[in-house]
């Protein structure tokens, strides 16, 4: 049961909002990457749900009751952005009226509000769920970072305080984070030796991209979704696939796929969403990811390629 948060603390009551939760942190990061499916592609399910829409103040003036929330959950932990799976809160509320004008804002680290949901009419002890696709106010992608779903009221002279049920062993949490890129490979990799980087010497050219060495069968995921740019076959790269990243002018590549991508050129894809499995199709010795990413405006299309090492380091620290 939730305590009431209506009126108790007047020195709170000019704060527009309090954070629902206390975000717990600890432990957050050291997720291990998925196992692998010993071989087996895994492509991805139906597309996910769309992000909520923001809605809109209530035009009537906003009212709502002394409020408390009584359940808030925040799934998954760990999103990214156009990724498989949306950060979703789900909560629901008491209060003492009828219908309540709420507003949601997803709040970062630093406190600054980055997207708010307007919910009107929300009646007491009925679930409800919001659904953030990833993008601030202006529509870019958020910036990599801890946030956490912040419920409260649309007016300034009431205010939703967080709910710490007496009973319960720990605060709620509704932090999570987000990111732009995932790490490409599900399982274990290494990342190779001086000939596996970007710039090493190739007969009759330099290395595009970096070799990240992994047992063939391991799913690749998108690093970044957006457009299938191209996906086939190439006498030097064997089966691969280009991706035209949403929301940036970066294009990643993934070649000597095992087996041809079943994405084909044109199709959506998400981030973190599996693509193809390790393999040494081309022109290749041994089983490994050759990665490459292309700047602006990507690849063959006028950008040119650039280390991807310190990005694949950074990625696989949070992946
Ligand atoms: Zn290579």
């Amino acid at each position: 049961m939730a305590g009431s948060i209506g009126g108790a603390r007047p020195g709170l009551a000019g704060k527009l909002f309090t954070a629902v939760a206390l975000a717990l942190f600890a432990g957050f990061g050291g997720v291990a990457p998925a196992a692998t499916t010993g071989g087996a592609f895994t492509p991805a399910a139906a597309p996910p749900p769309p992000g909520s829409p923001t809605g809109a103040p209530a035009a009537d003036g906003p009212s709502a009751g002394t409020l408390s929330v009584t359940s808030a959950t925040t799934s998954p932990r760990k999103s990214f952005y156009y990724g498989v799976r949306y950060p979703r809160l789900s909560y629901t509320i008491a209060s003492t009226q009828p219908q309540n004008d709420l507003r949601i804002d997803v709040v970062d680290s630093a406190g600054a509000v980055v997207r708010s949901f307007y919910r009107n009419d929300i009646a007491p002890n009925v679930p409800n769920t919001i659904r953030w696709d990833g993008t601030a106010v202006d529509g870019r992608p958020a910036r990599n970072g801890k946030y956490t779903f912040r419920i409260g009221t649309q007016t300034a002279a009431r205010v939703a305080r967080p709910a710490l049920p007496s009973t319960a062993p720990a605060p709620l949490n509704l932090g999570f984070a987000l990111y732009g890129y995932a790490f490409p490979l599900l399982g274990d990799q290494d990342f190779g030796g001086a000939g596996a980087g970007f710039g090493a010497g190739r007969s009759g050219h330099t290395h595009q991209g970096h070799d990240v060495m992994a047992a063939c069968g391991i799913p690749v995921v998108a690093a970044r979704g957006g457009t299938i740019q191209y996906s086939g076959y190439q006498g030097a790269a064997g089966n691969y696939v280009v991706i035209d990243g949403k929301g940036t002018g970066l294009d990643t590549a993934y070649m000597h796929l095992a087996v041809p991508s079943p994405l084909k050129t044109g199709d959506p894809v998400r981030t973190g969403q599996p693509i193809g499995i390790v393999g040494d199709t081309g022109d290749a010795t041994a089983c490994h990811l050759h990665f490459e990413l292309w700047l602006a405006p990507g690849w063959y299309e006028g950008g040119s390629p650039i280390d991807p090492l310190p990005y694949l380091l950074k990625w696989d620290l949070y992946s």
